[in-house]
């Protein structure tokens, strides 16, 4: 199927940021594939969404199953746009980790063992006869903040996000850093304590351990155990009635609310071990801004930054300190298909990429970027897959 022509859309990136310069290629069809749901739309250049559907991702161990419903979703919104807003690209979020050059899933733990190593990007663009780029949530994310959101004008900037688990992408001028093998940026597994409690990596103490909702709702049923909660209060009430496998990070919340002490000292734990990764943040990357975004984040908005800025100021290297601030997200729940366009606009650009740098390698010399191949789309964009085998 030749004939894509993807470059004729072009017109002046609308945001700033990390897209900054760029082509725009739009509208574009993008997909937020995630563990729990689905979600579908057309985005137009300036980010409005058309033909938005939202689905449960099928419960079940039939990858299939899942990539039928996502063809499903993507189609009836290509067929809500207007003749004006046809889609010229298909843009992927999907949870990691996958390796987004091949476009092919790796072994994402919340997504059927048939889905391992499945070529997503190559299924989905011959679905729907479109180029597709696939990159992981955390990375699309923060394209979308750069283009949209609180990262827009800026071009070093890191983004956090705090929900079920800990994530985290870092882009350094104008670009993503994603490693050697694209995986890059696994904020949530920052050391912060290594006698702390078990990460769901299996390290101890890391990051995600302390200020998760599972890590929070992990601490609550250790202190249930050790017999730590106070007959009568909320937490102990809650405890009896549902067991204290069920308490989430909410009930946690909800009794610090209250006045709870256990319940207080649980979240400031949280708080203080986000506060000490993002020290180590600062310090590494020296960005100009963290976005912070994820429920458990936006639930407990500047009672989590302030801390954080607070040791920041205090900790971190003199010159990083003063150049950072640290925001909530900008976007809401649409950020991974408001992201597709970031995305599909990212790995068009013919500017020098850090593809191939690890994230955490010091001294890479000066002027390395000069002597890189610029990205070309082929390497980064996968083609219908007739377009591949032709
Ligand atoms: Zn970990």
């Amino acid at each position: 199927m030749p004939g894509h022509t993807i470059g004729a859309m072009t017109q002046p990136a609308t945001g700033s940021g990390a897209a900054a310069g760029r082509r725009t290629i739009a509208p574009v069809l993008a997909l937020d594939l995630g563990g729990t749901q689905l979600r579908a739309a057309v985005v137009l250049a300036d980010g409005s969404l058309r033909g938005r559907s939202v689905a449960r991702t099928p419960r079940t161990t039939d990858g299939d199953a899942i990539v039928r419903e996502c063809l499903e979703l993507l189609r009836r919104a290509a067929a809500s746009a207007t003749a004006d807003e046809s889609p010229q690209a298909l843009g992927i979020s999907a949870p990691g980790p996958l390796d987004a050059r091949r476009g092919v899933f790796l072994d994402p733990p919340n997504l059927p063992r048939s889905l391992w190593n499945f070529p997503l990007a190559a299924a989905l663009s011959s679905g729907v006869g479109l180029p597709a780029a696939l990159d992981k949530d955390t990375n699309v994310a923060a394209l979308a903040e750069g283009r949209f959101g609180a990262a827009q004008g800026i071009d070093d900037y890191v983004y956090l996000t705090v929900s079920t688990g800990v994530g985290g992408a870092v882009v350094n001028g104008g670009r993503l850093v994603t490693g050697a093998d694209g995986a890059g940026g696994e904020l949530g597994h920052l050391m912060v304590d290594p006698n702390g409690p078990a990460c769901g990596c299996g390290v101890r103490g890391h990051l995600e351990a302390y200020s998760s909702g599972t890590g929070i709702a992990a601490a609550l049923r250790r202190a249930v155990a050790d017999g730590l909660v106070r007959p009568g209060t909320s937490l102990a009430v809650r405890a009896a009635e549902q067991g204290a496998d069920m308490l989430e990070a909410r009930d946690v919340a909800r009794a610090e609310d209250d006045g709870d002490l256990l319940a207080a000292e649980i979240m400031t734990a949280a708080r203080y071990a986000l506060a000490s990764a993002m020290v180590t943040i600062v310090n590494v990357f020296n960005p100009t801004r963290v976005i912070v975004g994820g429920g458990i984040s936006l639930g407990q908005g500047d009672r989590l930054l302030e801390p954080a800025r607070a040791k920041v100021r205090e900790e971190a290297f003199r010159v990083q300190a003063a150049s950072v601030d640290i925001v909530s997200a900008g976007l809401g729940d649409d950020v991974g298909l408001v992201g597709a366009l970031a995305l599909v606009a990212d790995r068009l650009s013919p500017r020098p990429s850090t593809v191939g740098r690890s994230a955490l390698t010091p001294g890479a010399p000066e002027g390395e970027d000069s002597n890189r191949t610029p990205n070309q789309l082929p390497d980064l964009v996968t083609r219908s897959a007739e377009e591949v085998t032709t």
